[in-house]
């Protein structure tokens, strides 16, 4: 069958915020022709909410991961905001400061410091004109304190996003190691993924675990703090996660964050890799960033479809 190379508009749209949807994966359907490249298996690429600035690039990555095959390929996804909505039914998930309004196991005291702490971080976090060399060192408690409240107050199925369930189920049916690095809190990204009856032998979790005192209340979190900035190799240290799958080195990377880029360092051998990055918020002045970023950028997208469409098509078998 034909490539559908002449679909393909690179160059033309890189340099103004990348290509939109199936325009650079495959053909045009001109003259109601049937090319359409990669389209055709992957149907989802055409959805409006699809950027993406390197499209042959793209189209030999997804190539290769699907030759490769599914003995492979291991997934490693973050978890707010990427496997989680960003919105629930029209409105914003709830913000930390909800969850830290609505905890019943943080003490007053203890909020209005949390809260501190958040107003005076969180800018700096999502400041776009600091470094990360800069941010790193302050970043502690932030990244993590801003990712509670989404994972905590999403109950349930309400704030994953559509497909979640046949993410998790693809992954499980094909054997695929799914590694879900999250700087939320674990305790209870473990319970939404239980809640849903995903939480396979194949899916593994690094985050922020709770530790409660006699009475119930929270006092700290176990282990090194993991935050927006620190998600990599540093962290998992000692886990020997990544060395047991040093023979899967083909790799998705789901992210919404510019610090989720850094999950797969501690991957010995990665041999293809593509990285899917959801940018939900303040979609026109980060788009570029994210182009320069993420293979396939999806623009304020609730759902996995496209995950879901491109994991059909690597994971059928030739
Ligand atoms: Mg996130």
């Amino acid at each position: 069958m034909v490539s559908g190379a002449a679909g393909l508009r690179a160059g033309s749209a890189a340099s103004t915020g990348g290509h939109r949807g199936l325009e650079g994966l495959g053909a045009p359907r001109a003259g109601g022709g049937t090319e359409r490249g990669l389209c055709l298996q992957v149907p989802e690429l055409e959805k409006a909410t699809v950027r993406i600035r390197q499209p042959e690039r793209v189209r030999g990555i997804i190539r290769s991961l699907r030759e490769q095959g599914v003995t492979k390929l291991q997934v490693i996804s973050d978890f707010d905001m990427t496997l989680s909505r960003f919105g629930c039914n029209g409105r914003r998930c709830p913000t930390s400061h909800n969850i830290l309004d609505n905890s019943h196991v943080i003490s007053e005291d203890g909020k209005k410091k949390l809260k501190d702490l958040l107003h005076y971080y969180y800018p700096i976090e999502i400041d776009p004109n600091r470094t990360l060399e800069e941010k790193r060192p302050l970043m502690w408690w932030a990244g993590a304190g801003a990712e509670h409240g989404n994972t905590a107050l999403c109950n349930g199925h309400s704030c994953s996003r559509d497909g979640f369930k046949e993410f998790f189920d693809q992954l499980h049916k094909n054997n695929v190691p799914l590694f879900i690095f999250s700087a939320g809190v674990g305790d209870i990204l473990e319970e939404i993924i239980r809640q849903a009856n995903v939480f396979y032998s194949n899916v593994s979790v690094v985050s922020n675990y709770m530790d409660f005192n006699d009475d119930g209340v929270l006092t700290h979190f176990k282990g090194p703090l993991i935050h927006t900035y620190n998600k990599n190799n540093s962290v998992l240290q000692g886990t020997g996660y990544f060395q047991q799958l040093s023979t899967r080195t083909s790799i998705i990377l789901l992210g919404d964050s510019i610090g989720d880029l850094t999950m797969a360092d501690g991957v010995p051998s990665v041999e293809n890799i593509l990285k899917i990055g959801f940018l939900n918020d303040k979609v026109e002045e980060r788009r570029g960033k994210y182009l320069d970023s993420y293979d396939i950028v999806l623009e304020s997208d609730e759902t996995l479809d496209v995950v879901n469409g491109i994991l059909r098509y690597i994971l059928t078998e030739t």
